[in-house]
């Protein structure tokens, strides 16, 4: 079998894991190992598997440091921001455990006055959870934790970047839950293909392109899917916010984890003195720490890989080639590993793929508005439709502009990355597909209702 290989952004030569390039018949394998012992999980007291799941918080708490020196280590998260995550990956284990006990149907009044007339929740079976390496904890676990809470198998297909991180919570759980409903299948998109093929109900993160292929498969099998794709995020500045206070929030947003986040800030639109703002942006940027991922200070770490890295510089490179500005970044860093300088770009000529396309690397544009709502319409100017903020201090322009913003998740005064596991998560347009996830919505995905009647 052909295999694949995981290595450190920062340090290409640090083999992290050789792992299989799992094919149709390893993922059959799983699927039906999973439905197998899903179906005794599923029959187990919903006090059971709230245990189990607090079991899972635990050992993921006990191991944290360690499981976060694999993330900086196998995707190049900086060491603060990879903390956080491994912490909001036990805050999503314990949320679903207790979400496993909420009421699992609702009882209506029946027509004859007597029946019993009520609603169950049951889980799907066996839920496909095909995932991408830039949240490598906390996405495997906003998907897998409420499949179980709700009694579903699960199997997971980990990005080909980061398989050693799914392995690991797979051992780390594997005491807390019988085994086989929680099982982790490694290889590319041939595997992730091959699990829509096979599972119950599909769960998928990751691009536009992967995600437009599981949605059509699924939608053919007759199976629930959810999708949640990229982004082209604007924040939108007006004249009267804090100008210093916006600059950090968006340099964070679009450059923080070298923005890998499909929920960063690629589009920065200024009402107002456009070219001053900007100048702003670049000090907040400059002012970031950059390099090592394990060191404590830094902010911006490497991209994934090297075809990642030459988007970034191309980007920019066209950009300029077509008139634009690039006022800081747009070069590989002089060392080892995937690095290169947060960018920003001025001037950026209309229909340029910076003000269409999801770089997902470092690097944002800064465009001119004539008005806040000719800034609305130009943040909606694109497929995707993940996240907006906006920036100011104007109570009638928060009220009446966030709103219009066609997005699944609009902030005002705050970055537009950023996720809170308790709330409904998901986009609108080519950013999404299907359910939401997180929060409550998650049960709605991982289980359907059957209606009952008792009649006397
Ligand atoms: P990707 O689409 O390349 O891969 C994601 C996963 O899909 C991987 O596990 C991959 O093996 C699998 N895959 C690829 N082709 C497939 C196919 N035809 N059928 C089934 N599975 C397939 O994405 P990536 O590079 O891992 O992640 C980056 C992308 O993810 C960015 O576009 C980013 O915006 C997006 N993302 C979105 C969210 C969100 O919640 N909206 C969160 C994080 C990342």
């Amino acid at each position: 079998m052909d295999h694949i290989e995981s290595r450190s952004p920062q340090s290409p030569d640090d083999l992290v894991v050789r792992v299989p390039d799992g094919g149709a018949a390893e993922v059959s394998g799983a699927v039906e190992r999973t439905r197998a012992a899903g179906a005794g999980w599923a029959r187990r007291p919903a006090t059971e598997r709230a245990a189990a799941l607090g079991a899972c918080a635990d050992a993921l708490a006990a191991a944290a440091s360690e499981v976060t020196a694999l993330v900086v280590r196998e995707v190049g998260k900086p060491v603060g921001e990879a903390t956080g995550e491994v912490a909001r990956g036990v805050a999503i284990l314990r949320y679903f455990a207790q979400a496993a006990l909420l009421p699992d149907g609702d009882v209506y009044p029946a027509a004859d006055g007597v029946s019993l007339l009520h609603t169950r929740r049951r889980p799907h079976g066996v839920a496909g959870l095909i995932t991408p390496w830039n949240f490598p904890v906390a996405i495997p676990l906003w998907k897998a934790a409420p499949a179980l809470a709700f009694g579903n198998g699960v199997v997971l297909k980990p990005a080909e970047q980061s398989p050693a991180v799914a392995l690991r919570l797979a051992e780390l759980f594997a005491e807390a839950l019988p085994e086989g409903v929680f099982t982790v299948v490694t290889g590319g998109g041939a595997a992730g293909a091959a699990l829509v093929g096979l599972a119950d109900a599909v769960s998928f993160t990751g691009s536009v392109g992967a995600g437009s292929h599981v949605r059509r498969a699924a939608a053919e099998r007759g199976i629930p899917v959810q999708c949640e794709m990229g982004g082209q995020n604007a924040s939108v500045v007006l004249p009267d916010a804090d100008l210093d206070a916006a600059a950090r929030a968006i340099a964070a947003a679009a450059m923080g984890y070298a923005g890998q986040k499909c929920t960063a800030t690629s589009r920065v639109i200024v009402v107002g003195d456009a070219d001053g703002f900007a100048e702003r942006l670049v000090a907040a940027v400059e002012a970031l720490g950059v390099g090592d991922p394990a060191e404590p200070g830094t902010a911006v770490g490497p991209v994934i890989e090297e075809e990642a890295r030459d988007a970034v510089t191309g980007a920019a490179d066209r950009a300029a080639s077509h008139g634009a500005k690039v006022l800081t970044g747009g070069r590989p860093l002089d060392r080892a590993g995937w690095f290169v300088g947060p960018t920003v770009v001025t001037a950026v000529p209309e229909g340029d793929e910076l003000l269409t396309e999801e770089v997902f690397g470092p690097i944002c544009a800064v465009v001119p508005a004539a008005s806040p709502e000719a800034a609305v319409e130009a943040a909606n100017a694109v497929r995707h439709g993940l996240v907006a903020a906006l920036f100011t201090r104007d109570l009638g322009h928060a009220l009446t502009l966030a709103p219009r913003f066609d997005v699944g998740m609009a902030k005002v005064n705050a970055p537009t990355a950023g996720v809170d596991f308790h709330a409904p998560f998901g986009g609108a347009k080519e950013s999404s597909y299907g359910p939401r996830e997180q929060g409550p919505a998650a049960r709605d995905f991982y289980t359907r209702t059957t209606t009952v009647t008792l009649t006397p």
